[in-house]
């Protein structure tokens, strides 16, 4: 034990799951006093042992010359790297098979670095609808005022008008990126990432194609590996599934050397980094992700399976309810690895009904966001989706009678009680 390298993935030649090593990975107690739990490294900045030293450092943080072999970036400045974040960095990268990660102070952090490291003027940017609202006020509004040209397909309907789009010689020389969210919030509906991602290869033109990147919010880390399907890059707002307790704002990119350490860069000019504190929290976090993500998915097939049943419950979308006459049932079975925790329904009516409900809940929560402990609740046509065009939001399926519910730990009997009492009220 004392002499085991932090990180070492396997025992003998055992490969260790991701759960197992989210207690000591990459982390050295002799660095800090023996300590069996990382510190919180509340500092600004590090001390050099001499100039030699910080020279060096900032030779390689700047690339000014070669890393030598198993020589490691030396701690400079918090904007730049700071032990919390190395170490939360190298546990995300665990889960997704990826080979380096980056952490943010937010999820738009993680998403506006990523895509203003990558586009440049003149270039095309894909994405799938519907994508998060910042997600889609950002490539919508702030990416063409950098001459950047967007354009976007709908998830759940194949990849045929996306296949369309890139017939175009002049979009497919210019394609940088295909951007994708799926499952879409708030319907669940699925894009293809091996597809894509076999389009995006099919655009190769020397050593540049298109990346493929993910957000894989909704279901990731647990049910979800989109790099495993031919994703370049993988996005996350650590807000949700990974912080899990609904107390912090990060963002996660995760994808090869190369790629991450040139948002790194773009990160420490922009300074979207996160901080030491939140970075610890996110560590204790992750010792309990597989838990929370198993017990809310749990949790969110008993809920489903209730809601389906009730006279007052037009449609219920959930992963977990998909047939396999369902459009979507293979690609589910094929990309996903569980339904998750992320529930939509259209009630009987309208908005009002769907107000009368919201506003007789008594133990989920009335409030945006998701994948916390608790549970919550919310009308997305008139909250998290209210900005989208009134007929492409109906396009989308978000009718002005669907509630999103976002299922947590408690007892399901307890969830389902709530429930009950609050269709009646309708
Ligand atoms: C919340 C969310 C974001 C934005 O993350 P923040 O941490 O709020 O900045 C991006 N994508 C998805 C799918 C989200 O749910």
């Amino acid at each position: 034990m004392a002499n085991r390298d932090p990180h070492s993935t396997r025992i003998g030649d055992k490969e260790l799951h991701p759960e197992s090593m989210m207690m000591g990975y990459g982390y050295r107690p002799e660095l800090s006093e023996g300590a069996v739990k990382c510190p919180v490294f509340q500092t600004s900045t590090f001390v050099f042992k001499s100039a030699e030293e910080g020279k060096a450092f900032f030779e390689l943080a700047y690339g000014l010359r070669k890393r030598d072999p198993n020589e490691e970036l030396g701690l400079i400045y918090s904007r730049v790297n700071n032990p919390d974040l190395e170490i939360l960095e190298d546990r995300l990268t665990l889960w997704d098979g990826a080979e380096e990660a980056a952490v943010f102070s937010s999820g738009m952090a993680a998403i506006s670095t990523t895509l203003l490291s990558i586009l440049r003027p003149g270039d095309v940017i894909i994405h799938s609808e519907p994508v998060y609202g910042g997600t889609d006020f950002f490539l919508k509004h702030i990416l063409p005022s950098f001459g950047i040209r967007v354009m976007s397909f709908m998830a759940g309907r194949g990849t045929a008008d996306l296949e369309k789009m890139v017939d175009d010689p002049l979009i497919a020389e210019k394609l940088a990126m295909i951007y994708l969210e799926t499952p879409a919030n708030p319907t669940n509906a699925l894009v293809d990432i091996q597809a894509v991602a076999n389009i995006a290869h099919g655009l190769a033109r020397g050593d540049r194609r298109p990346l493929v990147a993910v957000d894989n919010t909704f279901l990731g880390p647990i049910w979800q590996h989109p790099i495993d399907h031919g994703a370049d890059l993988v996005i996350y707002s650590a807000t949700k599934y990974i912080g899990g307790h609904s107390d912090l704002i990060a963002g996660v990119a995760l994808g090869p050397k190369a790629l991450i350490k040139q948002i790194k860069g773009m990160r420490t000019i922009l300074g979207t980094v996160t901080t030491p504190w939140t970075g610890w929290l996110l560590l204790r976090s992750l010792e309990t992700l597989k838990l929370r993500m198993t017990s809310e998915m749990k949790n969110a097939r008993y809920v489903a399976d209730f809601l389906a049943d009730q006279p007052k419950v037009m449609r219920v979308h959930y992963l977990g309810r998909l047939r396999e006459n369902d459009p979507g049932y293979r690609l589910y079975r094929r990309q996903c690895l569980g339904p998750g925790g992320m529930i939509s329904f259209e009630l009987v009516g309208g908005e009002a009904e769907a107000f009368r409900f919201l506003n007789a809940l008594q133990l989920f929560h009335l409030a945006v966001s998701l994948g916390g402990t608790e549970s919550l609740a919310e009308h997305p046509a008139s909250m998290t989706h209210s900005d989208v065009d009134p007929e492409e939001r109906m396009e989308m399926g978000i009718t002005p009678n669907m509630v999103r519910l976002s299922i947590g730990v408690e007892h399901p009997e307890d969830l389902i009680a709530d429930l009950k009492q609050a269709l009646e009220a309708v």
